[in-house]
Formats: structure tokens, sequence, C-alpha cells
């Protein structure tokens, strides 16, 4: 099933264009199906154990939109398809989530094509599939922006975690950080540094009573990551959510999906999941944000005041240095690299 819906894309003659990362775990996957008889795969990639469909409302748009996940094969990577646009091809259609491919920031992390096709709020599906270690999976989505559902990625890992997940005959590989790349700009601030396992760092500071000055360490690997992290929903000011709505943006932000301040206090009437939701949802950006990175991080993230545009620049920045980063085969000694495996048998 999963060669299928390759196939599919590249009927629609999809002319996606190709990193030198994906060149090469490409090679790798076709190179290790070719074995996969002879030779067992330590740390395999993964992908869905079924196609399984979400639907909820666009954070910004407002309106309904419905998503298809797919199971897809080794070296894949994550796939948009925008099926609400009639026949045209793929090129026009598809969208690889990749950071090189993000092309707005202001609001959420949109990843675009080059026919201009957009899909937008991809880093909380993103994180969820990074947080279960999902490497491969085809989304069809019929509308320009994945359903914000509880404003975390909650029911994105619930979900999936109800399907499991399927191991398939090809090495992980993952993206070792060799030394730092940071980023700044004014008071704001995005850092990888060499490290092991994959640990974040952030720091935000507000001037405002309830979320004020929030700072968290917080290691990717941990069984409790999911619940810890995964689960801090978006946040606003009042005031900001008001200006947002009074612009036309926003039409599907409510209380559902977001947690909402003014002034010293929390206008959601069950308040908070955490005394410092706000600091942990930035963390569940950050991973979300740089698992558009195409494969697993070895190292640490720094982020103070960072969001998506900070994100998106760090990566650039580790991309464009091509003595910053080298791909690691995750053999069995790197299984802890997969935060939460979960098989479906
Ligand atoms: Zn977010």
């Amino acid at each position: 099933m999963s060669i299928g819906f390759a196939e599919v894309r590249i009927v629609k003659g999809s002319a996606l264009r190709r990193t030198e990362l994906d060149t090469v775990i490409l090679d790798e996957a076709r190179a290790q199906r070719r074995d996969r008889v002879s030779r067992p795969v330590a740390c395999p990639q993964m992908t869905l154990n079924a196609p399984v469909v979400l639907e909820g409302v666009g954070l910004h748009t407002g309106r309904m939109i419905r998503m298809d996940l797919h199971p897809a094969g080794a070296g894949f990577g994550i796939v948009f398809r925008r099926t609400d646009l009639g026949d045209a091809p793929a090129d026009v259609t598809d969208i690889t989530a990749r950071h090189d491919h993000v092309g707005d920031t202001m609001l959420s992390t949109v990843i675009r094509n080059e026919a201009g096709t957009s899909v937008g709020t991809v880093e909380h599906l993103m994180a969820a599939f990074a947080g279960l270690g999902i490497d491969n999976v085809f989304v069809e989505i019929n509308g320009p922006e994945v359903p914000v559902m509880d404003g975390s990625s909650q029911v994105f890992v619930e979900t999936i975690d109800a399907i499991g997940l399927k191991p398939l005959h090809a090495s992980r590989r993952a993206i070792r950080i060799l030394k730092p790349v940071i980023v700044q700009d004014g008071l704001k601030r995005a850092a990888l540094l060499p490290g092991e396992g994959f640990k974040l760092a952030f720091e935000i500071e507000f001037d405002n009573a309830v979320i004020g000055r929030q700072s968290i360490e917080a290691d990717f690997m941990s069984p409790t990551f999911r619940d810890e992290i995964l689960t801090a929903r978006t946040f606003g000011l009042l005031k900001d959510v008001e200006a947002m709505w009074a612009a036309g943006l926003g039409l599907g932000g409510s209380l559902e999906n977001t947690v909402v301040v003014d002034g010293d206090h929390v206008v959601n009437e069950d308040g908070l999941r955490f005394n410092d939701e706000f600091v942990r949802h930035k963390v569940l950006d950050a991973v979300g944000d740089l698992a558009l990175a195409g494969a697993p991080l070895i190292g640490r993230y720094e982020g103070t005041r960072a969001g998506h545009a900070m994100n998106n620049r760090v990566l650039r920045a580790l991309f464009a240095d091509r003595s910053a980063w080298e791909l690691v085969d995750m053999g069995a000694s790197e299984e802890v690299m997969r935060p939460v495996a979960v098989p479906a048998e």
C-alpha cells in the first residue's frame, strides 16, 4: 500500500526538488530494500500501521478540514497533498514537509511548493510525528491548514497511537550536529549545539503576570515527553487574540483550542494544564519546526523568545554549513533515539 502511494506521486509527474539529504536517504532506502532478505534492520524507519482520518477546524481560516494520514514507504518522508485542487498535477498539489519549503512563519509554520500551494499550521502535527518516531506519512488534506484540534499535539498522538506503527525495511538515519549554529535577532535567539540524544531548552519572557518569565529543559527521549510537552496548548493574550479576530485572522480560534490570557488571569474555565504550559508549548513548536530537518536530530536546541521564524532560520543556517552536521545510521545502540516506539503487534 505504501509503495502504491509513492507510485501515485510519480504517475502525477511530481517535480519536487530533492536536497542532498533526500538523495542520500533515498539511495540508502533503495539499497536496503534490495538487501532486505539478508540484512535485519536494527533501528527501522516507521510508518503508520493503517490509514486514519482526522477532522477539525483550521485555526486561521475557521474552516472544517479533513486530513487523511496514509502509510508510506521508506525514504518517502512526510508529504502533504492538497486534495481540494481538482485534477492539478503533483507539482501543484504536493508539498514535502521540509525546512526549505517553509514560506511563512507569521502565525504558524506554513510550507509552500514552487507552484505556490501551501499548507499552514503543520508544526503540531509534525511534533506528533517526531514524538512518536514516525518517518514516513502521506497526508491528504482538503484545505490550506492542518486542523488545530485541542491546540496541542495530543489528539494527533492519541489517534496515531490507537492504530499503531509499522516498521519498514530500512534503517533510520539521524542528523548529528557537529558544531554550534546560532541565529540571533535582537532578544530572540535559536541555537543548535552538539550533544547526545536530543535535548531542548527554552526561555520566554512576557510582560504579563500569568506568563512572566518561564524556562524549561526538556529531554525528547524521556518517556514523559509526550505527556508533559506534547499536550501543552497554543496560547495568546486576549488583546492580541481580539486584534487578530478583528483583522479576519484566527477565525477558528476559541477557548477549545487556545489558552487565552487576560491580564492576571486565564480566561479558559478549566485553567492551565501546567503552570508553565506556555514555555512547554514553545518546546512543542520547536520540535515540530525542527522536524522539518527531514530526519531526527542528535544534539541540543536552545530557544530564547524564539518562534517559528527563528526555528526555521537556525535549520537553514545548519544546512548552509556542510561541516556543521553529518548523517548517521541509527544502529541498535541508537535505538534510544526512538522516543516512543509503538509497533502494531
Ligand atoms: Zn504552536
